[in-house]
């Protein structure tokens, strides 16, 4: 996400993008993605947020229950009500849908920009450009690099050295079940969070309401896989989610064999330096962030349109450009990491006491004052990067 979204960026500002992809072919894993308004502004701009909107699902709110019996703890609109807000849609997109638009756009306006099964193994810098090698020995050069390139970033790892992402202590499983192998409106229209001990569910609508995604994370120390096609079998995952009300095993009941994933949860601490030279950063390269917030490719999103208006301001200085592309990103995607973070720990309270004490009073301040639970977040989906300098 974060490299095509940032080559659509730089090209248009002017500059020629080349991306290079070690899979051979583009194709994402079977999952859902949310995307807050802050990343469709983004989309907006750099005019794919029409395709992508007709794929997509509009939540009507965003919810979170107590997965144990499905009551609901607070709930805020989305819909049009944020759309009125924010100014730009919250919406829920098949990964593979959202990839096929950037992949589409990209074709169209910069043909040969995208370079499939094409690894990168390392790169080296002068005062001039960069030259980066490839896995098959060719070596192309260029004026700047960007990793764009996952938690594991080998650019990451040539600029500062290898350091291993930390397991939180959670895995997730991942699944997607077609609506018509469901009761009718078992699941809301929303994005909703059933919080439970130890764990908590996610469920959400894809494809105008033809799928539903569903994400279930659990606290475990014992399995540290972190692949997306890992193959997780169904007896585990319901065994996993057994104490969740009727509507969740309903629904784990309805994933068909085979077509569940497991994968362990990794993170690392915000970073204090992402830049050297010619060579940057991009998304969970530089702030991996956990999906509790819902937002680490929006970053990625979001990182790429900054860069690419610092570099348009700075076009022959890119070793600037590139520090004040950080400058303008790192205060903000740490907060959203750090978010991430402590969002698991008001997930997953696992006695009595614990929940009452915290979801208490966030059901009262729902019910007495609507609005408040909306505000606390106007900070991360009311943020429009593509109106605000640098
Ligand atoms: C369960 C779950 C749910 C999530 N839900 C959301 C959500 O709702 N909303 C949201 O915004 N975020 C969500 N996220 C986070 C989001 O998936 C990531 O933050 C996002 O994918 C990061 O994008 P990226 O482009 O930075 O990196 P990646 O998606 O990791 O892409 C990196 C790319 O680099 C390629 N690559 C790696 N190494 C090399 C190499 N040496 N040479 C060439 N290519 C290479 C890889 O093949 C890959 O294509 C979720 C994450 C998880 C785990």
């Amino acid at each position: 996400m974060g490299g095509l979204t940032a080559a659509l960026a730089v090209h248009s500002q002017g500059f020629t993008p080349h991306v290079f992809e070690q899979s051979e072919q583009i194709e994402e894993v079977g999952a859902g993605l949310q995307i807050g308004p802050n990343g469709s502004h983004v989309l907006r701009a750099l005019d794919v947020l029409e395709p992508i909107a007709a794929r997509a699902f509009r939540p009507q709110a965003a919810e979170m229950r107590f997965g144990p019996t499905g009551q609901q703890i607070f709930s805020f609109p989305l819909g049009a009500e944020i759309e009125a807000r924010h100014g730009a849609p919250y919406l829920h997109i098949h990964r593979a849908d959202l990839q096929q638009e950037l992949v589409a756009a990209l074709e169209q306006r910069a043909p040969g920009a995208l370079h499939l099964g094409k690894a990168i193994t390392g790169f080296d810098q002068s005062a001039s450009g960069v030259s980066l090698t490839l896995q098959d020995g060719t070596t192309v050069t260029g004026d700047v690099l960007i990793g764009a390139d996952g938690i594991h970033s080998k650019i990451r790892t040539g600029l500062f050295g290898a350091a291993k992402p930390r397991f939180t202590g959670n895995t997730a499983w991942r699944a997607i079940v077609p609506v018509d192998r469901v009761r009718k409106n078992l699941i809301p229209p929303n994005a909703t969070v059933w919080a439970g001990p130890h764990g908590h569910v996610v469920t959400y609508y894809l494809r105008g309401g033809e799928l539903i995604n569903i994400v279930g994370v659990r606290e475990a120390r014992d399995w540290q896989n972190e692949s997306w096609t890992t193959p997780g079998s169904k007896q585990e995952l319901l065994k996993d989610f057994a104490p969740w009300c009727a509507d969740i095993q309903e629904l784990l009941h309805a994933v068909e064999n085979d077509t569940c994933f497991k994968w362990a949860l990794h993170d690392r601490d915000p970073m204090k330096n992402w830049s050297k030279g010619r060579v940057s950063l991009l998304g969970d390269a530089c702030h991996p962030t956990l999906p509790f917030l819902a937002q680490g490719a929006v970053m990625a999103i979001e990182d790429a349109y900054v860069l690419a208006r610092c570099l348009a301001q700075s076009p022959d200085a890119p070793q600037q450009a590139l520090q004040s592309y950080q400058s303008a990103r790192m205060k903000r995607t740490a907060k959203v990491q750090l978010g991430s973070r402590a969002n698991s720990r008001f997930f997953h309270k696992s006695n009595l006491f614990s929940q009452g004490l915290t979801y208490g009073p966030v059901w009262l301040a729902g019910k007495v004052a609507p609005g408040f639970i909306a505000s606390q977040l106007d900070w991360l989906y009311g943020e429009d990067v593509t109106r605000k300098g640098p």
